[in-house]
């Protein structure tokens, strides 16, 4: 086990819950798009190294063995990409030919996250790196906040206070009372107000929207066939 400073970050899919529903078919598809959706935002921010994608959220992370005044301005820097990465293909999800809900209703997804800073062991089980340690609890923690903006960035008070510049969109305030672990204060930036984020996202070839409706045909396509594929769980039951 070894252990240092770590910058901690948390891509959380948020209207996920809705958005999963209770139908099989829509829950698959939904499945899917939600994994391809994450993939893209890990994808795009190669110097973070991803530690574990927790159902709806990424948790990644980066070795800060020297904060500098600049980390804050290019983890906005780096959310901002995953941000565009994650609407890029959220457009094309939406866009995909499959009819169904977990397909058409991706368009109400969201992207936020929460980053923080601090010292984490690190225990690598049957060669996966696994971080532990309060501050790993903290960044989870802080998932759960009063900011009322769907997409924002929301830096934990130790992290924020190292920048000396400021970012550019205004910053909030949050107090938060984070179980387990006590009061605190939070800084967050909404996604809307940063001007990187404001510029406007290619339309989505035809190619690309074929594409991804082949990704989701290879888990039914039942709306589209006008009846419904044999799972292979049923496939079983039938020929038992
Ligand atoms: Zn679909």
């Amino acid at each position: 086990m070894t252990s240092g400073r770590s910058l901690l970050l948390i891509a959380d899919i948020g209207g996920y819950t809705a958005y999963m529903g209770s139908h099989r078919m829509r829950l698959a598809h939904a499945e899917v798009n939600t994994g391809r959706l994450l993939e893209k935002v890990i994808r795009a921010v190669p110097d973070f190294d991803l530690i574990e994608i927790e159902g709806d959220a990424a948790f990644l992370a980066r070795h800060a063995d020297t904060v500098d005044e600049s980390m804050v301005a290019q983890t906005l820097k780096a959310a901002v990409a995953m941000h565009r990465a994650f609407h890029l293909e959220r457009q094309y999800v939406a866009t995909n030919l499959c009819p169904c809900n977990g397909c058409t209703q991706a368009n109400n997804l969201k992207l936020k996250f929460v980053v923080h800073v601090g010292e984490v062991a690190t225990q690598t089980i049957r060669r996966r790196r696994k971080l532990v340690g309060i501050d790993v609890i903290q960044v989870h923690r802080m998932l759960k906040n009063p900011v009322d903006v769907p997409e924002y960035v929301l830096f934990s008070e130790e992290f924020y206070r190292t920048a000396d510049a400021p970012l550019p969109g205004p910053v909030h305030e949050v107090s938060q009372d984070l179980e387990g672990i006590g009061p605190s204060r939070g800084y967050f930036v909404d996604v809307a107000d940063l001007p990187a984020a404001q510029t406007p996202l290619p339309d989505p070839t035809l190619l690309g929207r074929v594409g991804r409706t082949l990704a989701v045909a290879a888990s039914g396509v039942p709306y589209m066939l006008g009846r419904r594929r044999r799972t292979a769980y049923e496939q079983t039951r039938h020929a038992s």
